[in-house]
Parts: C-alpha cells; structure tokens; sequence
C-alpha cells in the first residue's frame, strides 16, 4: 500500500524523467529490455509458483500462456525495435512537391498500465514491453486478486528499475482510484467492461487517451461440415485453460442442429480423456481466483442441463469442466461473460439464428471462433459477425502471432497490441513533411488570380 502523495511523487518524478529524454534512444530501450528479459528468466521459478499458488496454474500453462509468452515478446521486439524505429517515408502529392513526408514514432509519455488477475504475468508484461520499446516511462498497478504474483512482480520491478522510469504501485481500488486522478499521457488498461468505463471517465476529466482491452461473450460456431474430432479437442483446449478464465475463451458455442448430439457426446469424451473423470485430481486443470467468482459462476449453472461436469467445491475453489445442452438466451449462463469453466451449447439451423444470437447479447465479441471445412461459411461468418479477432478451425492461436494486432471492437475494446502494434499503441505517428528550397512554385501563394484552373487539374 502506497499513501496518496507517494503515488503522486512517483507521477511527478516520471514526468521530470521523461522530459529529460533519457528514455528516448535506442540504445537506452534496448538495454532496458534486454535487461527486463534477464529479470523475467531469473524470476521464472517465482512466477511459476506464485501462479500456482494463486490460479492453480500448471507449470507447463504458466510457460506457454505467461512467462514463455513475454519471453518470447521480448525475443521478437529486440530483434525489431532498430527498423520499427525508423521514420516511415510516404508518398507526398504532386501540388506540394518538391518535398518528401515521413511519419516519426514518438513516445507518448507516461503511462499507466492496469492489468486483471487472470494472466497477470503476460497482462503486465506485454504492455510493458511495448510501452518500453517505444521510449516511454510507465506506472504498473496489478491485480489485487492474485497477491502472490503481484508481490513477484513488484520485487522485480524495484530489483530492475528506478521508480522515475518504471514504478509499481501496489494497492486496491482507493489507490487505482487515486492514482487515476493524476495526469498520464496514456493509459492501457485490461480488464472487465465495468472497470473499462470507470477508466474511461476518469482519463476524459484529464483528456488522456485511452487502451482498453475488455472482454464480453466470445462466440464459438461449429458447422454441418466442421471436423468435429479437431473441433471438439481444440474448443475445450480454449476454453478450459487457466480454467475458463481467458478473455479470449469460447463463452458459448453455437453447434448445427445436424450434428449437435454428436458434438455433445464427442466433447464429454474429450474432457474426461484430458482431465480424467475427475478433474479436480488433474496436475494441470486450474481453479477460480477466488470465493466471490467461485459462487458467481456456480449460480450460473443450470444442474437440468448438464452433459458432463457440473461439480464443484468451494474450500478448493474448483468448478469442474461443465457443458450445458439446450441453452437459450433465455438462460442466467448467457446474461453476462462467463470466466469460468462452463460452456453453454445453443443449437442453430441458419446462420441467421447465429447473428441475431451475437447481436441480442450486449457486447460486440472480442473474439470469434468459427469451425467449418467450407471457404464460403468462414467467409460468410468472418463477414456478418463483429468481433475483435479470431480464429478459423481453432481457439485463442491468434494471441500467439505477433504479427497480429490484439484487442476489441465495440464495447470490448479500444485499440490493439502486440508485436510492431503495440510499439505503433505506445507511440505517437508525429506527420513530418521535409520541404525542399531549391524551388518554391508560386501557385499556392495569394494572389490568386488566374491560379484556380491549374489547381483544379492538379488536385483531382
Ligand atoms: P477487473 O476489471 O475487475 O480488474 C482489472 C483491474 O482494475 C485490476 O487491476 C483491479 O484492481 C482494477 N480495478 C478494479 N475495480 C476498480 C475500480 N473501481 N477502479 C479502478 N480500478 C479498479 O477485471 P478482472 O476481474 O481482474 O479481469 C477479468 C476481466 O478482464 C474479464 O472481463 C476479461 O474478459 C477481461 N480481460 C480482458 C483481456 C483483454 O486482453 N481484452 C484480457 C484479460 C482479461
């Protein structure tokens, strides 16, 4: 816990240092990171038991969806940042000739990064980088709800990094409210919907520009044509990771009416063949962050459509892998996002049914997930549905490519990160347009008389 003049100190100092331009180089971000990528690797093995103390998380999910995940940002971003950097020329028209336009990548400034509890280490970190690599200084505040991780990440923040550079306040809502009162340049937040708008109206009193990552209903289609065997593995790969509570999970999944049984039954086989009958014996199923959430997603199980699942346990805060049947809108489980590991199977005979579906709910997705081997139908829903990102023929793979820009559309999101998107998020595009002397056409210069009808020609 920080006391609100600390805070404030600590906001203060970031200015003055950033003005001093120290973080603008290259050579300063690249040691920078390389220097965060020493601390991350030494700091794995804390990282790995914190999550496992916090989220149950498994080593091998805290690898691949944390710690390996940042790691390899890291790799990608040292080895990019020199030719991100550079200007990026662009055509300029033929009336303001002779000159040449570029666009300069500039550091916004000081930014605040708030991050949710369910991947605190990559949720910090990911942004963190791209804040850094772009020559900024930042001020991280992480979940409270995962005390552990929060505490790992605060010792190696202050074990790397001067707090006028890069600072972490530790602290509840008083201290995020508080601290959100003060003047950054930028902030990035990720986290629910409710939260993104208090962020969002907090940022408006000081005109500061806003990232926010939300989550919403991700919507999972399986088709008459889908290779159900591939459909089934890869859905429950999604959505029982980090046990359900994945922004980017499968909220629901909207199977054809020709093939719905089967899909029930071939999805119930594959849960029990990953986790066993019982998962909560299983080394590498999670568990739910804590009591208040444990509760909130066992009321929105419907015990009458249950296929498989449907346990849970409230001292070990463990919800069993749950699939429902015969879900309706009409259904507590489709009211608001899940994060947990229920899944909701609604049945469809035209697409139609499936965007009224999507468009009844409140949130444009931030993701959608679309199985089938037809060209057309992926076409036909990639086309008619609205959603942040996604993927054909599997779940939550479009994260792992940098090369694709990550966020929301609509209420679930503004902005997108990741790989050269996320350095281009934390920078500001300065427009330069270099003018040559060695000629000045006088066209343009009042007065005008008898100029317009050449103008004319050159500017359609
Ligand atoms: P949350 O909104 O409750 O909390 C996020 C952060 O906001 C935390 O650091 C928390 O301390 C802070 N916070 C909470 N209440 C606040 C308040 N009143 N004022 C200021 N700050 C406050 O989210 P969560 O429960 O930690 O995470 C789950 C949500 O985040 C889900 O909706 C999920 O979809 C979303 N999410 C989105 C992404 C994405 O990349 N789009 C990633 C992960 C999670």
């Amino acid at each position: 816990m920080q006391d609100q003049q600390a805070i404030a100190e600590i906001v203060r100092m970031q200015h003055d240092f950033f003005n001093s331009a120290i973080t603008h180089s290259y050579d300063f971000r690249i040691n920078q990171l390389r220097k965060l990528k020493r601390g991350i690797e030494k700091f794995e093995g804390q990282f790995t038991a914190a999550l496992k103390d916090d989220l149950g998380k498994s080593e091998f999910e805290s690898y691949v969806t944390e710690i390996g995940f940042v790691l390899h940002d890291l790799t990608n971003t040292i080895k990019y940042l020199k030719k991100w950097l550079k200007p990026k020329k662009v055509r300029t028209p033929l009336l303001i000739q002779p000159a040449s336009s570029e666009i300069h990548f500039t550091p916004l400034g000081v930014n605040l990064i708030i991050s949710p509890f369910n991947y605190p280490i990559s949720l910090t970190f990911a942004p963190l980088i791209a804040a850094m690599a772009a020559g900024n200084s930042a001020v991280l505040k992480t979940s409270e709800l995962t005390p552990k991780v929060s505490k790992a990440i605060q010792q190696l923040i202050n074990d790397l990094f001067e707090p006028e550079y890069i600072a972490y306040i530790a602290g509840e809502v008083p201290e995020t409210t508080f601290l959100l009162k003060q003047k950054f340049d930028h902030i990035f937040f990720t986290g629910s919907s409710r939260v993104g708008s208090i962020v969002m109206a907090a940022a408006a009193k000081n005109l500061t520009p806003v990232t926010l990552e939300l989550g919403g209903k991700s919507p999972c289609i399986v088709h008459s044509d889908a290779n159900l065997d591939i459909a089934v593995k890869r859905i429950a790969y999604g959505k029982f990771m980090n046990a359900g509570q994945t922004c980017v999970a499968p909220d629901y999944v909207m199977v054809h009416q020709d093939i719905k049984d089967e899909f029930l039954e071939k999805i119930k086989h594959r849960i029990i063949s990953i986790y066993g009958s019982d998962a909560s014996l299983s080394p590498d199923f999670g568990r739910i962050v804590n009591e208040q959430h444990h509760s909130r997603i066992v009321r929105l199980i419907d015990q009458d459509k249950v296929v498989v699942g449907g346990y849970f346990n409230k001292a070990d805060r463990y919800i069993a892998p749950t699939v429902m049947k015969d879900v309706s809108l009409a259904d507590k489980v489709m009211a608001e996002e899940i994060f947990g590991p229920v899944l909701p199977v609604l049945a469809y005979d035209h697409f139609d049914e499936i965007f009224a579906t999507i468009r009844q709910l409140p949130q444009h997705p931030l993701a959608c997930y679309t199985f089938s081997e037809s060209k057309a139908v992926q076409k036909e829903l990639i086309a008619g549905i609205r959603f942040g990102g996604g993927c054909v023929n599997h779940c939550i793979q479009h994260l792992g490519n940098h090369n694709l820009p990550f966020g929301g559309v609509g209420e679930s999101g503004v902005g997108s990160y990741h790989g050269f998107s996320g350095f281009e998020r934390f920078s500001h595009k300065k427009s330069v347009l270099k003018a040559a002397s060695w000629l000045d056409l006088s066209l343009i210069y009042p007065p005008y008389k008898g100029k317009l009808k050449a103008i004319r020609r050159m500017m359609k």
